[in-house]
């Protein structure tokens, strides 16, 4: 016979049950992770602060606009898992930040048009207008062609012997529409909105990338010549970053705990 004590925890353990499935979808709402195919070094077995599903409603409110603008075929390949001398590629995600120079509109134009020659093909996967709103140019999964010649701390990957290796393999890349008083070659201008770093911070933390893997074009060009994104402030996107990260750290830790039982079963 079952004693009222088991029927009290076991109505106890499926409301929490259902609690933590509930907070799950919400947070998968207000953040759905980003499928690039390349791996991200997630810290879920660190412990993370409690969070309620209201304050994941809440952050889940400020959902950015998003629309597709499809690049052409052209302008990006696919990620490779083994380079063109044969050594298997694993590197980590790195998300690489840009700016466009010129408006959105022309960056959507420019890689929606047909580029014969390797030298032309450009491309981002996502390009932030001014107004905060998200162009995909590329599917996550496909290498964008955003930095030629480059490399971070040491890690790139050739695809072509005609061309230099670059990060492109394993990286995602985004743009921050320049300001219209940023459409020359001046060291900086007046920088980005709020909708913009607040845009960026939610499409950063949907790929799970860590902060340390987090970098700009600038700091990967191995050219010399790439300066982008001037004036960009890392204090206000870490501050718009920041809660978006704790959801997405407390999104991870739910989904661990959520298969521990699976990998027990698996390891008897
Ligand atoms: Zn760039």
């Amino acid at each position: 016979m079952l004693s009222r004590y088991w029927y009290a925890h076991h109505v106890m353990a499926s409301a929490e049950a259902a609690a933590r499935q509930r907070l799950v979808v919400a947070l998968e709402r207000a953040l759905p992770p980003l499928n690039t195919t390349v791996p991200v070094n997630l810290n879920c077995a660190i412990a993370t602060p409690v969070i309620s599903l209201a304050h994941v409603q809440q952050l889940g409110r400020h959902r950015p606009r998003e629309r597709w603008a499809l690049a052409h075929a052209s302008n990006y390949g696919d990620r490779v898992t083994v380079d063109v001398h044969g050594n298997p590629t694993n590197h980590l995600l790195l998300v690489v930040l840009h700016e466009t120079v010129y408006s959105a509109a022309s960056a959507v134009d420019y890689f929606q048009t047909y580029h014969e020659r390797d030298e032309d093909q450009a491309s981002y996967h996502a390009i932030i207008t001014r107004s905060g709103e998200i162009f995909y140019t590329v599917p996550a999964h496909k290498r964008a062609y955003g930095a030629g010649n480059s490399a971070f701390q040491g890690e790139q990957v050739q695809t072509n012997l005609r061309i230099a290796a670059s990060v492109n393999n394993f990286a995602y890349h985004i743009s921050l529409e320049t300001p219209l008083d940023g459409q020359n070659a001046n060291l900086s201008h007046s920088g980005y909105t709020e909708a913009q770093y607040r845009s960026l911070a939610w499409l950063v933390s949907r790929t799970q990338v860590p902060w340390q893997r987090i970098t700009t074009h600038a700091a990967v060009d191995l050219g010399g010549e790439r300066a982008d994104p001037r004036s960009f402030d890392w204090q206000r996107f870490a501050q718009y970053w920041q809660p978006y990260h704790r959801l997405q750290q407390h999104y991870c830790a739910m989904l661990a705990n959520r298969q521990l039982p699976a990998r027990e079963s698996n390891a008897s």
